[in-house]
């Protein structure tokens, strides 16, 4: 397997682009080499510039739950696109878009669609600020909800992954009124709302991705909802990642907890930026143009991307592969264990519906400390195996590999034989 093309095209990128790249994870750093750039996708499979053909587990981080290309999505874009593809006025499919998302998910009366997973973050945060009249927020170490000025502390995924605590050009004052608590220790927020009376509520992501995949314990979830009632704070449930991958509608419903508000993102756009957040309706009637909370976007409800969510859940509400995601994953958990059993390597396997990884550590992985402990250098040396062996995987530790309902048989042989030997390179 060459990479000349890939190499090439990495070299000259640097010229215009930052670092050849529009979104840092996909410059490799942590696992060092050459970036792949790639040139076309079709069901599981992805192909890069060199012609090397992968079985893509990165899903373009998620949203291409059907695998790509799917013939029904592709058809209702091909069908929007001769209507034009964008108008700055209402359209039917918003409507349709909005009255499958809100009955998917049982605390949802309204949602607003935006052009991403950060907008969706961004508006749920001053949503809760102005239906509580409450400014301070809490989010969890490792929890990542895309890149505002306000959420760019102590989270994970692509500032993990270059081991960046927060970021430069974010002024002290867009933190001040974020505070840090431990994924899985509701201690840590209750001490938050023991220090502070103006807290507007909590924002976290049901199953964390964005740390590599940690699970929440027991009754977390539950018991911080239950205690955030007594608090009069929002919960405010990050779903950008996780909505539609694990059931049909969000993790909420199988983790027994109910959001006030709730972000999604990712597979609703099936391909195309959408981002949307939603709650009941005496939270959302406080969104422009009912309400005084403004916001806004000039290709917010996209034609061509409702077209393709719309197509893309209802494929999904027919395939109901949930039960499907749950066995692969279970087989493939089994595999990474087993092949790492038979090479001597320590890992910890964590999964949740079609989100899994391993990291390269001993006993278990419930919070971002835990997660740090992970050997990166031996994920790095992984990753790159299973590269050359034709899967293509998120090229850092703290993410989450993402599974498509289009995977078959043929495709998990292959995945399982190349974890085989880039657990046998680990060690050497
Ligand atoms: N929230 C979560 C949980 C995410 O995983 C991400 C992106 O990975 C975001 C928010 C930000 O979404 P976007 O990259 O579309 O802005």
């Amino acid at each position: 397997m060459d990479f000349k093309n890939s190499e090439k095209l990495y070299k000259k990128g640097q010229k215009h682009l930052v670092g050849a790249v529009n979104s840092p994870v996909r410059a490799f750093a942590s696992v060092g080499g050459n970036p792949l750039f790639i040139k076309k996708a079709k069901g599981t499979k992805i192909t890069d510039v060199d012609g090397n053909d992968y079985i893509d587990l990165v899903l373009s981080y998620g949203p291409m739950i059907l695998g790509h290309r799917h013939k029904k999505v592709e058809k209702a874009i091909k069908k929007a696109l001769k209507n034009g593809y964008t108008f700055g006025a209402s359209t039917k499919n918003e409507i349709k878009l909005a009255k499958i998302v809100c009955d998917a998910f049982p605390g949802m009366d309204k949602v607003r669609f935006v052009n991403s997973g950060t907008e969706a973050v961004l508006s749920a945060l001053r949503l809760a600020r102005a239906y509580t009249g409450n400014d301070k927020i809490i989010k969890f170490s490792g929890c990542y909800h895309g890149h505002s000025d306000a959420l760019l502390v102590a989270a994970g995924s692509g500032l993990a992954t270059l081991s960046l605590p927060g970021s430069k050009g974010v002024p002290e004052g867009a933190v001040k009124n974020t505070l840090i608590a431990n994924y899985n220790d509701l201690e840590s927020v209750k001490a938050h709302f023991e220090k502070h009376d103006d807290i507007a509520g909590v924002i976290i992501e049901p199953i964390a991705g964005n740390m590599g995949v940690v699970l929440p314990q027991g009754n977390f979830l539950k018991d911080l909802k239950t205690y955030l009632e007594t608090k009069n704070a929002l919960l405010i449930v990050d779903e950008v990642m996780t909505g539609f991958r694990s059931k049909f509608g969000g993790a909420q419903e199988l983790l027994g907890v109910e959001a006030d508000i709730t972000c999604l993102g990712k597979v609703i756009g099936g391909g195309f930026p959408v981002g949307a957040y939603g709650a009941r309706n005496e939270i959302m009637e406080m969104v422009s143009p009912l309400g005084a909370m403004y916001q806004a976007g000039t290709l917010s409800g996209n034609p061509i991307a409702m077209a393709a969510g719309i197509a893309t859940l209802t494929e999904l509400k027919k395939q109901n592969p949930y039960q499907k995601f749950d066995e692969v994953a279970a087989r493939l958990e089994q595999v990474l264990k087993e092949k790492a059993n038979k090479h001597g390597v320590d890992i910890v396997v964590n999964r949740f519906g079609s989100m899994i990884n391993p990291f390269f550590t001993k006993g278990v992985v419930t919070n971002f400390e835990e997660a740090q402990q992970s050997d990166t250098k031996k994920f790095a040396t992984f990753f790159w195996a299973l590269v050359k062996n034709g899967i293509f995987l998120p090229p850092s530790q703290f993410e989450a590999w993402f599974l498509s309902s289009a995977l078959s048989e043929k495709d998990l042989q292959k995945t399982e034989k190349a974890i085989d030997l880039a657990m046998e390179a680990v060690v050497n």
